[in-house]
């Protein structure tokens, strides 16, 4: 397979989109009725029938076929988290010996892999294990090359056989089309009578880190949890800050430009790459693209981070927390709400009326987040993210929105009854249809510490893991705003006076949520105790989080907007709990194997030979030699090492046998994993007293300074 692309040969123009059935091909190769039929179907107006999508079928197998596919699957998201494929290829036996290329308009718009491994929380009995497989018209199907060959991977729904999402698509979906018919009534009720659709924008930036494949096959814990459990840094880590956007070394530059290829191939915009904080930390960012389309789009961009770098010798990791130390890896989730006309709703308005529809689009933010908090919370709940959120490298887990002081001035004096705002004396303009201020020209300030920050036109949701799918949160997302649209909506269409009930709307909500709004540095322990005074939730772990999905509260905003039953919601719980408890065992299991079967006969040896050396020291008279001493405080640490090892066996064996989902959950947190970090603290010492040669993992200085 060609890795190198020669741009001078192959404009990046050219070579953008041309492994994906994109919008474009199908202009280009549908009959104009058709794809205006397809159309309509990824703005929601109409349902795909089996006519349309036998034409589809046609035109993308013969597309697929000419660029060299031999197989087609079913792509799709179940709840663990990852993509799934089933392949099947497209041929069909005439019955002489010979093959013809089959696709229909069936296998196009449903697939029946079965699949009844993933884990369906108890929504699918065996004996009805069937899973289907449907096809989501709003994300473009692509081809995924490998050096073996072509797959034509169709991005699908994935279902019981009763109709309950087995998958993080179907909420998706679902809570897009919920946000999209409140924020339209909202907007009628404002007097747009143009805009047919809202639709959900994400920009997901992805941060990762890349290690040589050499010292990371030599790392157990790497290979199978995705972060080291021990680890000392050298004595530099990354308090010189020279990292951070440097000069991209030679060999990354490579790893991007190929990573880079690929997805825009694939039609995936990548656009921004830079190094991050931490040593060997980097990051990417592609241009924003609908909702769906971006949640496809980044599970590539995690799958081809890590396949294009074994290319490089190199592996990707994903995880949120891979080195203790320096700073673990996350996701800002940039989200934004347009019309499908065009209008981006969080676009601070250049007249009165977009002012006034942009402070009540975003006041109806303010107020999701703050009454949503912990279901926010929630959607970011692993056991991985608990390493970072609160850890001063990260948001804390207490959900609060930045507004910038502009922005916050202007609302305050609205809650406060005093008119406009006193941003920009200069500009003030008193309205003839309401008395709502102008906004200043500019209004995105920045904050990097905040949870949930107005950038300018979107906002920037930071507490997601490196490593998760962004579909959780953004469901919850849509579904909070649409639920507070809602009502917002209901006001609107009752009201006699319009303008006045909007003021009075956006006055009241955010008289009532500006608790929410924190402009302050969310790193520091000064704003925990504030939070705590204003009663915002401070949900610390993932295992409490989780639990807010059982909370009557949700069950409700999820059923009245049709986006998850309350089965589904609980069916999610234990999947989610189940998880956790899984990541935290295996991580056990790996700290009491690199304990044992590692560091113990690696340190017990080289304190045996320190101790011989002394012996032997002794026998020509130097007495009280440093062997000795180091020999008797490795020999300490090991002992130390060997028990706090045995009361992690203990512990991880009573957790084991706890039958009840949270109370398991709940033991792995509150007892495995402090008995993990109290082996881990022997084995680090250790590292530090152990010639470097005898040690019998590569350490931090290999893993996060060469590359
Ligand atoms: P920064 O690092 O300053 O936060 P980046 O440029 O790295 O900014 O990332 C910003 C991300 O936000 C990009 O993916 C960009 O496409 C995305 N973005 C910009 N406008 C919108 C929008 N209206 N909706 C969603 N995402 C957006
Ligand atoms: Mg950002």
């Amino acid at each position: 397979m060609e890795n190198v692309v020669d741009f001078t040969k192959t404009p990046v123009a050219n070579l953008y989109g041309s492994n994906c059935f994109s919008n474009a091909v199908m202009r280009e190769r549908l009959p104009k009725n058709i794809y205006k039929e397809i159309l309509a179907v990824q703005n929601g107006e109409k349902e795909l029938t089996l006519e349309v999508a036998e034409v589809v079928a046609a035109v993308m197998r013969d597309w697929a076929i000419a660029k060299g596919a031999s197989h087609y699957t079913h792509w799709f998201q179940p709840l663990t988290g990852l993509t799934a494929e089933k392949h099947d290829s497209f041929i069909a036996p005439t019955g002489d010996g010979k093959v013809i290329m089959e696709f229909s308009g069936k296998e196009l718009v449903k697939g029946e892999p079965d699949a009844s491994s993933f884990p369906s929380g108890g929504l699918r009995a065996t004996f009805e294990a069937r899973g289907y497989t449907a096809w989501d018209v709003t994300s473009p199907a692509f081809l995924k090359q490998d050096p073996t060959g072509t797959t034509l991977c169709i991005p699908t729904a994935f279902i019981s056989y009763y109709g309950q999402a087995l998958d993080k698509k179907v909420p998706l979906l679902k809570s897009i089309d919920a946000l999209s018919k409140q924020a339209i009534r909202v907007l009628r009720a404002l007097g747009n009578e143009r805009s047919k659709r809202v639709f959900t924008t994400v920009g997901p930036e992805q941060e990762y880190f890349l290690v040589d494949k050499t010292f990371y096959d030599q790392r157990p814990d790497l290979i199978l949890t995705g972060r080291t459990v021990f680890g000392v840094l050298p004595a530099k880590g990354q308090e010189m800050e020279d990292h951070y956007f440097g000069a991209i070394k030679e060999r990354v530059a490579g790893f991007m430009r190929e990573l880079n290829t690929e997805l825009w191939k694939v039609g995936i915009p990548a656009k921004t790459q830079h190094n991050e904080v931490a040593p060997n930390q980097f990051e990417i960012a592609p241009v924003f693209a609908n909702s769906t389309a971006a949640v496809d789009a980044n599970q590539l961009v995690m799958e081809t981070i890590r396949s294009v770098a074994r290319r490089h010798g190199l592996e990707g990791l994903l995880h949120e927390k891979p080195f203790a130390g320096v700073n673990g890896s996350g996701k800002h989730n940039n989200w934004s709400m347009a019309t499908d006309d065009g209008i981006n709703l969080f676009e601070p308005g250049e007249n009165p009326a977009s002012n006034a529809r942009f402070l009540l689009f975003a006041v109806a933010v303010v107020e999701a987040v703050d009454r949503y908090a912990p279901l926010i919370r929630s959607s970011v709940a692993t056991s991985a993210n608990d390493h970072r959120l609160g850890a001063n490298e990260a948001p804390p887990a207490i959900v609060s929105v930045f507004f910038g002081g502009p922005l916050t001035e202007i609302l305050d004096n609205i809650a406060e009854g005093k008119s406009g705002g006193a941003a920009s004396p200069g500009e003030r303009i008193t309205l003839g249809v309401t008395s709502l201020p102008s906004l200043p020209k500019d209004v995105s300030d920045r904050n990097r510490t905040s949870p949930f920050a107005f950038t300018g036109n979107k906002f920037e949701f930071r507490m997601v893991g490196s490593s998760q799918s962004i579909s959780t949160p953004n469901t919850y997302l849509n579904v909070a705003v649409a639920q507070v649209l809602s009502e917002f909506a209901d006001k609107l269409e009752k009201a006699s006076n319009k303008n006045e009930t909007i003021q009075n709307i956006i006055k009241e909500s955010y008289s009532k949520h500006r608790k929410v709004v924190f402009n302050g540095n969310n790193y520091a322990d000064e704003w925990v105790r504030e939070a705590e005074r204003r009663g915002l939730p401070n949900i610390r772990n993932a295992v409490d989080a989780l639990a807010i999905l059982l909370r009557s509260e949700t069950v409700s905003l999820f059923e009245n907007h049709k986006v998850l039953t309350k089965e589904e919601l609980e069916s999610r719980y234990h999947i989610y709990l189940e998880k956790y408890s899984k990541q935290i065992n295996i991580e056990a299991g790996v700290t009491i194997d690199l304990a044992q079967r590692y560091i113990f006969p690696a340190v017990t040896a080289y304190a045996g030979s320190l101790a011989g050396d002394a012996a032997a020291l002794a026998s020509i008279g130097a007495t009280n030699v440093p062997q000795a001493k180091r020999a008797k405080r490795i020999a300490e640490l090991s002992a130390e090492l060997y028990d706090e090892t045995s009361k992690l066996e203990t512990v991880l064996f009573e957790a084991q046998g706890i039958e009840d989902a949270f109370a398991q959950a709940r033991a792995y947190q509150e007892k495995v994993r402090p008995a993990m970090d109290a082996v881990r603290i022997r084995g680090d010492a250790l590292e530090k007293l152990v010639a470097k040669d005898a040690w019998p993992l590569p350490g931090y200085e290999e893993l996060l300074f060469k590359l």
